[in-house]
């Protein structure tokens, strides 16, 4: 395998999965039924009863009632809503701002972490849960919990380290307090349980688009009777949470992609974490090379990192070779910072500037692994190779 091969191997599952067959079977079906679930007529109501079995079908996987499914955009917008709305409701009820405080982790999502600094700058009281070696402290969270704390915001898998947080350890700590947990769980799907009652949370997120579903879709999970408000206005759509005319189709390939990950979470997490202790052997010789993992990570993600090199320019390469790889995430590729995620895990700007990540998921084969262990350390040799030219 020579670092200037063309075929191809799609290695950035975290930034967006491969539309399985499932799913584009799923979105194929309904979208014949083109009517407004919102309209009277018999296409309306054709379009209304395959969206309602899609909530129906994501509900029974999540271990809630139908009820509790609320549609959105994806996950940023679910993000947005359980934050936003969630201040939005205590404000309308008549609390103070500067009476709300809010929790997140720090490495979170750019749509939790951005979207509390929004709140901070503006608003209320922000405030970064305390992390040491890769688990939220729960010694250290404890007396945190007070009357003010009104959510705590996190994901349950970090998109760029794979870190799985200890969030049933943080809905532990949250019993018998007036603090709401709301779990981002768009990375949990393919490898781990994902069901409301798992992560023991009031508020879950989902994506369609890091499962295998078609993009533009995604759920916030949320009993009718948490205070919630709507963000946006407009049709009084998904109990009025999430006002706009809904995708059947979209609905449809995201219940049946959510599905096939549950139906094949346990042979997949399997293999993947062979396929990943390959991985770590045969690109741990790489000079400089550390590992960024969490106190538990998932099977499917390796970040690593290589200070001192440039690996925005080394990616660069790896696409040119054909694969396709990323430093962070998609959503934080313009920040100059390098990556938050690394640096909450690793308090080292240096590997924070020097990610690089690698995601896969059920169609990755051994043997494209293999290849990329191989591309990446031509890569890198041709790197400091032309490093010491130039000096
Ligand atoms: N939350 C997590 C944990 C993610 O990894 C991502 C995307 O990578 C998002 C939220 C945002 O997803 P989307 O861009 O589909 O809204």
């Amino acid at each position: 395998m020579g670092l200037f091969s063309k075929k191809r191997a799609y290695l950035d599952w975290a930034a967006a999965a491969p539309v399985s067959d499932a799913a584009a079977r799923a979105y194929m079906r309904a979208r014949k039924a083109y009517g407004n679930p919102s309209s009277p007529h018999a296409e309306g109501r054709a379009a209304k009863d395959i969206l309602e079995a899609a909530r129906t079908k994501i509900a029974r996987l999540m271990e809630v009632k139908a009820d509790d499914v609320v549609f959105t955009s994806g996950a940023t917008e679910a993000n947005a809503l359980a934050i936003v709305g969630h201040a939005c409701s205590l404000i309308r009820s008549g609390r103070k701002p500067e009476s709300i405080r809010f929790l997140y982790l720090p490495s979170s999502h750019a749509s939790i972490a951005g979207t509390m600094q929004i709140l901070r700058d503006e608003w209320i009281r922000v405030e970064e849960l305390p992390v040491r070696n890769g688990r939220i402290e729960i010694e250290a969270l404890a007396p945190m919990l007070t009357q003010e704390a009104s959510l705590i915001s996190m994901d349950a898998v970090c998109g760029e380290t794979g870190t799985v947080w200890n969030t049933r350890e943080v809905a532990e700590a949250c019993k018998g307090t007036r603090t709401l947990l709301h779990v981002d769980a768009t990375q949990a799907p393919l490898t781990q349980k994902f069901s409301r009652a798992h992560f023991n949370a009031d508020i879950v997120t989902l994506d369609a688009s890091k499962v295998g579903g078609m993009r533009g879709i995604g759920a916030l999970i949320a009993h009718r009777t948490l205070p919630l408000s709507a963000v946006m206005s407009g049709g009084g759509q998904e109990r009025g949470l999430r006002p706009g005319t809904e995708s059947p189709a979209l609905a449809a390939s995201f219940a049946a992609a959510l599905e096939e990950a549950k139906e094949g979470r346990e042979a997949f997490g399997g293999r993947a974490l062979r396929a990943k202790q390959d991985l770590i052997s045969e690109i741990r010789g790489i000079p400089g090379l550390v590992m960024n993992t969490g106190a538990a990570t998932v099977p499917n993600i390796l970040n690593v990192s290589l200070p001192g090199r440039d690996t925005d320019y080394l990616i660069a390469l790896l696409d040119h070779a054909g694969f396709a790889v990323s430093t962070r995430s998609a959503c934080e590729t313009n920040s100059t910072e390098g990556s938050r995620a690394v640096f909450v895990l690793t308090g080292d700007t240096e590997r924070a500037k020097s990610t690089l990540r690698v995601s896969w998921g059920p169609s990755t084969s051994d043997p494209e692994l293999r290849r990329f262990a191989g591309a990446l350390r031509e890569a890198v040799r041709f790197l400091d190779a032309a490093k010491s030219a130039i000096l």
